[in-house]
C-alpha cells in the first residue's frame, strides 16, 4: 500500500495565531488543534503532533495498541507542557489521524480521534465520516434532539466532551479500515467543517485529483467562505497493487 499526501494549513481571516498543527510522515498522518494557548509557544497541539512523529519513527510494525500508546503519550505530553508553563491550565487539543498497521489479514489504516477534528473517507465517489466528533452538538444529535443543519449553527457548537491534556486521559476512538486503491481519507480541523458544507468538500475531493491541490483547495474554500477559524487539511491517497 502506497499513501501520497497534500496538506495546507492557514490562521484564517480572524485569528492571531495559528493553534493547529498537522504531521504528515511515512506511515502516519494527524491534525491537531489547540484550544486555550495564549501564544504560539503554548499551543498545545505541538507536543501532541511530536508523539505523532515519533509514533512514526519507532521500529517495526505499527499496531492499533501502539497508536492508542501513542494517542496516551500524546495526552501525558499537553499535560507536561501545561505543568512546565504556568497560565496554561486548561490548554487542550482534539488530535484526529491515520495510521498504517500490519493485521493478520493485511495492511490496514487505524483511524484514531479525540475531539471534534474529523477523518473523512472517499470511497467509491461517495464521501462519509469516519470518526464522530466528540461534541456536545454530535451527542444532541445523537440523541435526536436537534438535527445535522441545527447542529452546524448551534452556539454550543465549540464545546468538545473529550480532548487531550486532560489529567484522566480521555479515550481514543478507534476505527480499522480496509484501504483499497483510489480511496481518500481526508483529516481535517473545525475550521475547514465550520465553513464548508459536507457536499461541497466532496465535490473538491472529485474533482481535484492532486492530493497537494486538493488541500490547498479545501484550505482556499474555507478562506473563501469567512475563514473564521485556523484551518488544516491533510488529504491522503491510497494506492499501489497491494492495497486489497
Ligand atoms: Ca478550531
Amino acid at each position: 500500500m502506497i499513501v501520497t499526501h497534500g496538506c495546507a494549513s492557514h490562521v484564517g481571516h480572524v485569528r492571531e495565531t495559528n493553534e493547529d498543527a498537522h504531521y504528515c510522515g511515512r506511515r502516519v498522518w494527524a491534525v491537531a488543534d489547540g484550544m486555550g494557548g495564549h501564544a504560539a509557544s503554548e499551543v498545545a497541539s505541538g507536543p501532541a503532533i511530536e508523539q505523532v512523529r515519533l509514533l512514526d519513527a519507532s521500529p517495526g510494525e505499527l499496531d492499533e495498541a501502539a497508536v492508542r500508546d501513542a494517542v496516551a503519550a500524546a495526552n501525558a505530553a499537553v499535560l507536561a507542557h501545561t505543568r512546565r508553563h504556568p497560565g496554561t491550565r486548561g490548554m487542550g487539543t482534539t488530535l484526529v489521524g491515520v495510521a498504517r498497521v500490519g493485521d493478520a489479514d493485511g495492511p490496514r489504516l487505524c483511524v484514531f480521534n479525540v475531539g471534534d477534528s474529523r477523518a473523512y473517507r472517499l470511497a467509491h465517489g461517495h464521501l462519509a465520516q469516519v470518526s464522530v466528533d466528540h461534541s456536545e452538538v454530535e451527542e444532541l444529535r445523537a440523541l435526536g434532539i436537534i438535527t445535522a443543519a441545527e447542529a452546524r449553527v448551534h452556539p454550543l457548537r465549540n464545546v468538545v466532551t473529550r480532548c487531550l491534556g486532560l489529567p484522566q486521559a480521555p479515550d481514543a476512538d478507534t476505527w480499522l479500515v480496509r484501504p483499497r486503491a483510489g480511496d481518500r481519507l481526508l483529516l481535517c480541523s473545525d475550521g475547514l467543517t465550520g465553513e464548508v458544507s459536507d457536499g461541497a468538500i466532496a465535490l473538491v475531493l472529485l474533482t481535484v485529483p492532486d492530493p497537494q491541490e486538493a488541500a490547498d483547495a479545501l484550505v482556499a474554500a474555507a478562506l473563501a467562505a469567512g475563514g473564521q477559524d485556523n484551518v488544516t487539511v491533510v488529504v491522503l491517497d491510497v494506492g499501489g497493487d497491494d492495497a486489497d
